[in-house]
Order: structure tokens, then sequence, then C-alpha cells
């Protein structure tokens, strides 16, 4: 069975210059493409990827970053929405790349669809009233 998912990567320093993912195609038959990639003031690597291929190799992918001291977090984890904030203005619809964000005409409520998301960041600083978190 086939899979496809985005997830989020985190790099110890001392892995962040090796090219650890290249291996995931080489080795594992997988295919990815890195939706971002970044190094934090920790300087801890940061890669969203979107990982796709066989079931077993992509458990087999994992299992391999996991075993060389990649953290891995599933991406829709990563940017909700804290419902309790969102005045649903509707500031987030325009900015987001993908279209995540989606106004009910007859609710008049946004809808957030975060398997939409590609982690851009650009709604955490476009929502109002600080709505949309970031989990990374
Ligand atoms: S910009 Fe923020 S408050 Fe406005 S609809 Fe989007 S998530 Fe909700
Ligand atoms: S982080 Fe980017 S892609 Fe994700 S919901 Fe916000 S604007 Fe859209």
């Amino acid at each position: 069975m086939a899979v496809s998912k985005r997830i989020v990567l985190h790099f110890p320093r001392r892995l962040v210059d090796r090219p650890i993912v290249y291996r995931l195609i080489k080795d594992y038959n997988l295919e990815f493409n890195i939706l971002k990639a970044s190094v934090t003031p920790e300087e801890e690597g940061l890669m969203v990827l979107q990982l796709s291929g066989e079931q077993k190799d992509y458990d087999r992918g994992i299992k391999y970053l996991t075993e060389n001291g990649v953290r891995i977090q599933s991406l829709s984890q990563d940017f909700i929405r804290n419902e309790e904030r969102c005045t649903h203005c509707g500031a987030c619809i325009t900015i987001c790349p993908t279209g995540a964000f989606e106004l009910d005409s007859v609710t008049r409520q946004v809808y957030f669809d975060n398997e939409k998301c590609v982690a851009c960041g650009l709604c955490v600083k476009a929502c109002p009233p600080r709505a949309m978190e970031v989990h990374f």
C-alpha cells in the first residue's frame, strides 16, 4: 500500500550537515519533497517533508531516521488553530498559499484544513488575535 505523509524532522546539531535524508531515496525507495528547511537559533536543523512510498519502505525509512537521532513529528500536529482565539475575521484566507482556510458563506465561519498546510508560517503573523500556533 502506498502512503504519502507530511512530516517534520528535527536534526540534532551533530547531524545538520550530513546528507541523511538523501539515503531515503537510494536505500529505501522513497520519494520526498522538501516543503521547508531551516536551522533554528539553537542550531537544530528542521525540515518539513512530504514523504511518499510503499508502506513497508516508509516504515523502514522512518526507523532509519529515528535510529540516527532524527526526531519526527507529524505536520498536522504542528500548525493548529486555537479555536477559542479565532474570531473568524478571514485575514488568513487570502494569505495562505495553499488554500487551507475557507469561508463558509452560510455560517460566516472560517474553516481550517491542516491537511493542506505546508508550514509556510504566513498565517501566524497575519492573524490579528494570534490564533494560529506553531508547535515545532
Ligand atoms: S486570521 Fe486568525 S482570527 Fe482571523 S479567521 Fe484566520 S485564524 Fe481566525
Ligand atoms: S502555515 Fe502557511 S500553509 Fe499553513 S495554514 Fe498558515 S498560511 Fe497556510
